[in-house]
């Protein structure tokens, strides 16, 4: 009986041990890379700048906070107009409009030979987990072409969209604030997805923000929907950073905008002035470099994306890029 007992507790040890070798071998391997990117739509830098916005602050002082900019190289044929789907399609792809070719929201004619970065993922790694939550579907199913045989035919692998097109859910109401309601939708069903699946590459869209710049322009009413998209945020963080205290995960948030608004009132955008160009970056990477501080560009999110996820591109991908990494 006794021998037996000794025998039982050897045999304890003996896996305690080759567990904790494990573990010791598992905390010491390389955490694997996640990326999550966030567009808040129309928020000009001053804004975000003067507005109390406590979790992307928390993210800025986990990494870094600059200004950036949107609207390709003034005066030159990359020159992009400060719209909503050209910028979201500037910063997916990591070129400007005279190569995506999306030059307005109606997204007639995208140029797919100019790769998103789902499609880069997936042909780097087809069992990457890419994600999209958007309160615009037509950022899946135009933008990236989400199936389509001329964007490459791969699928986004998990999506939360389309609810604007659902009246009798989500009926129109003029203060668009069945677009605040799926904004908070679609940034719960991100940081739930985030907790349970830790996908490696996600798109986070809110539209608020914008339908409120339309309305009010410049106001209280803005800081109001901004804090709201903080809020928002917040909540991704906060899966973001439970899932990194539990798991050997290397998150990347990045949080920014897709264009400024006018300077008369802030109603309007879509124009070359400074205030349109003008937007702003916040992420949490501890590996930024000098260009993340010399006004960087919409365009070099995707890059930055692809180092933090070490993808691999083909090399005539990488070539037509017109951005460049702000992490080492
Ligand atoms: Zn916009």
């Amino acid at each position: 009986m006794v021998r037996k007992n000794q025998r039982i507790a050897l045999l304890l040890l003996t896996s305690l041990l080759i567990a904790g070798g494990a573990f010791a071998t598992d905390s010491k391997a390389r955490p694997v890379p996640k990326a999550l990117f966030i567009i808040i739509d129309g928020v000009p830098a001053d804004v975000i700048e003067k507005t109390a916005t406590p979790n992307i602050d928390e993210i800025s002082a986990a990494g870094g906070y600059t200004r950036a900019h949107v609207g390709g190289v003034q005066g030159t044929e990359s020159q992009t107009p400060t719209v909503s789907a050209p910028g979201y399609q500037s910063l997916i792809t990591g070129t400007w409009g005279n190569k995506h070719n999306v030059l307005d929201n109606r997204v007639d004619a995208p140029n797919y030979n100019y790769w998103d970065i789902f499609r880069i993922a997936k042909a780097y790694d087809s069992s990457l987990l890419t994600a999209v939550f958007s309160t615009w579907e037509d950022n899946r199913t135009k933008l990236i072409g989400d199936g389509l045989e001329a964007a490459g035919g791969s699928k986004i692998d998990h999506y939360s969209d389309g609810y604007e097109l659902d009246t009798e859910r989500f009926p129109h109401d003029e203060a668009s604030n069945y677009i605040r309601d799926i904004d908070a939708l679609v940034a719960t069903d991100a940081a739930t997805y985030v907790k349970e699946s830790g996908p490696d590459l996600s798109w986070v869209y809110l539209q608020y923000t914008d339908d409120i710049g339309h309305g009010f322009g410049d106001s209280a009413q803005q800081e109001k929907a901004v804090k709201i998209a903080d809020q928002l945020v917040g909540k991704i963080w906060a899966a973001i950073k439970e899932r990194q205290s539990l798991r050997n995960e290397d998150w990347l948030i990045v949080v920014t905008t897709d264009h400024g608004r006018d300077s008369k009132d802030g109603r309007d955008h879509g124009g070359q002035s400074p205030r349109e160009r003008q937007t702003w970056i916040a992420t949490n990477s501890a590996r930024l470099n000098r260009h993340f501080h010399e006004d960087p560009a919409i365009v070099d999110i995707l890059p930055s994306i692809a180092t933090h996820l070490r993808l691999g591109m083909p090399p005539e991908i990488k070539a037509q890029l017109d951005g460049e990494s702000f992490v080492d």
